[in-house]
């Protein structure tokens, strides 16, 4: 197969800052040993997060320059709407600031104490805004998705059994929504298979249980269908995605993710009803219908934006450069999730680090050493993130020891990932000699963004 290249050349360049590694060593220090706690101007390559961090095209800053700032009818709300329109069949859609306000519009109408909101796996802003409705969330993962080191499909696929159960268990009526994730992102950005979809969706009509997707990487998801779902290999992306928004009732979308948005996200949905309820509530917190939480220029780059993604050049190589850094750690022997997700990879620090007690958090060690050798800034998902302590004041451990490297979309070239892998390999070769870390500081909710840390000495 000849090379896939990057499907853009390049008319802005940003700097990058370069550090030496003393320096970095002393950065650490200062930070915490928190890669939060940086500032972004020290990393070399930035793999925090792919949300808010894409480059946005030539048209959309030209979008930029033509949005209509108007209060009420602006134009570029109309682009923003027919475009959505058009991609998901829904006919009421709502702008909101960011993917999370969305949600907390949604949730605050349909949640409530003793209601239930399935999903394959709720993204933790999803979570939190239903369990602050007084709601609980339940996620009901496919058995492959359980496993990282098997590699499968659709991991992201929701256990249909489980949900019938769950729904006879909790009865229809205490279930407001089923929300499936695409692709899932707290589940390693794993697709959904469009049968899933369907499956899902026939369950919920037989119960009277709306249907909505979190729709963050629909064009991801999509072309993974594409790829790996038989009978879609004819199709466009653009009908694909078509497909599996007709099977929903509506959807919450962050336009940091699919749609090259620094900022932004939007309900859309079918019922009318429902419809008029968010926007009286948009109204009071985000602003009028016409512009939610966002600029003029926002709902333009997010429409422009939405279009570009569905490019199928694009989505080649985005999917093939996540997968290119994976198979280049794979051969080196690191351990990670397989496959790759759309939009990360995740590396298996329980795995990595054998020798370092997960009360030492091996993943934030990980993280620690990445920045120190090479300027990298990764995530870790495991017990730093979602350790609780027991009574007598024990760590209990996350599920998984994770290291997320989220690649931002159009931004690095194939020799930054070819670094990253050669500083991942590099750190993986002097494995042993890395220690853990304890915790100085932190605080009781989302520990993770604020902590202060320090090495165990050995
Ligand atoms: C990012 C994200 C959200 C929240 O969107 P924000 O724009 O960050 O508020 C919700 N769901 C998923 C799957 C996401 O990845």
């Amino acid at each position: 197969m000849p090379v896939i290249i990057e499907p853009f050349r390049i008319k802005s360049v940003e700097p990058i800052h370069f550090t030496t590694k003393e320096e970095r060593r002393s950065i650490l220090q200062k930070a915490g040993y928190n890669a939060f706690r940086i500032h972004a101007r020290d990393v070399l390559i930035d793999l925090l997060t792919d949300s808010g961090t894409s480059a946005m095209s030539s048209d959309q800053w030209a979008g930029i320059m033509q949005g209509d700032e108007s209060y009420a009818g602006s134009e570029s709300f109309f682009h923003f709407n027919d475009t959505i329109k058009d991609i998901t069949g829904m006919p009421y859609v709502i702008p909101t600031h960011q993917g999370r306000a969305a949600e907390k519009i949604i949730f605050s109408i349909l949640g409530g104490k003793g209601k239930y909101f399935i999903s394959n796996t709720l993204f933790d802003t999803t979570r939190a805004n239903i369990e602050f409705s007084g709601a609980e969330g339940i996620d009901l993962l496919c058995e492959e998705g359980k496993h990282p080191a098997v590699p499968a499909p659709f991991k992201g696929n929701i256990d249909t059994e489980a949900l019938a159960q769950t729904i006879k268990e909790k009865g229809a009526a205490n279930i407001p929504m089923v929300i499936i994730t695409i692709t899932n992102n707290s589940g390693g950005g794993q697709p959904v298979s469009m049968q899933n979809i369907k499956q899902v969706r026939e369950i919920c009509s037989a119960n009277n249980i709306p249907l909505f997707i979190d729709a963050c990487r629909f064009a991801e998801n999509a072309y993974f269908i594409k790829l790996r779902e038989e009978g879609y290999s004819d199709k466009t992306v653009k009908e694909i995605a078509r497909e599996l928004f007709s099977y929903a009732d509506g959807c919450t979308m962050s336009a940091k993710k699919d749609a090259f948005a620094n900022i932004g996200g939007f309900l859309a949905m079918h019922d009318k009803e429902l419809a008029m309820r968010c926007r009286n509530l948009l109204i009071i917190t985000e602003g009028f219908t016409t512009y939610g939480g966002l600029a003029g220029r926002d709902l333009e780059a997010i429409a422009i934006g939405l279009k570009e993604v569905l490019d199928e050049n694009y989505l080649q190589y985005r999917i093939r450069s996540t997968d290119y850094l994976l198979q280049k750690l794979i051969t080196a022997g690191v351990p990670v999730i397989q496959p790759a997700g759309g939009h990360a990879v995740y590396i298996d620090a329980k795995a990595f680090l054998p020798h370092i007690p997960l009360a030492q958090y091996p993943g934030q060690s990980l993280v620690c050493a990445l920045y120190e050798e090479g300027g990298i800034r990764s995530v870790e998902i495991g017990s730093l993130m979602f350790g609780k302590y027991d009574a007598a004041g024990n760590l209990v451990p996350a599920m998984m020891e994770l290291v997320r490297l989220a690649i931002p979309r159009r931004v690095y070239t194939q020799s930054h990932i070819d670094y990253v892998a050669e500083t991942i390999i590099e750190v993986f070769s002097k494995r042993n000699s890395l220690g853990g870390l304890r915790i100085l500081e932190e605080t009781p909710l989302l520990r993770h963004f604020t902590a202060i840390l320090e090495p165990v000495s050995i």
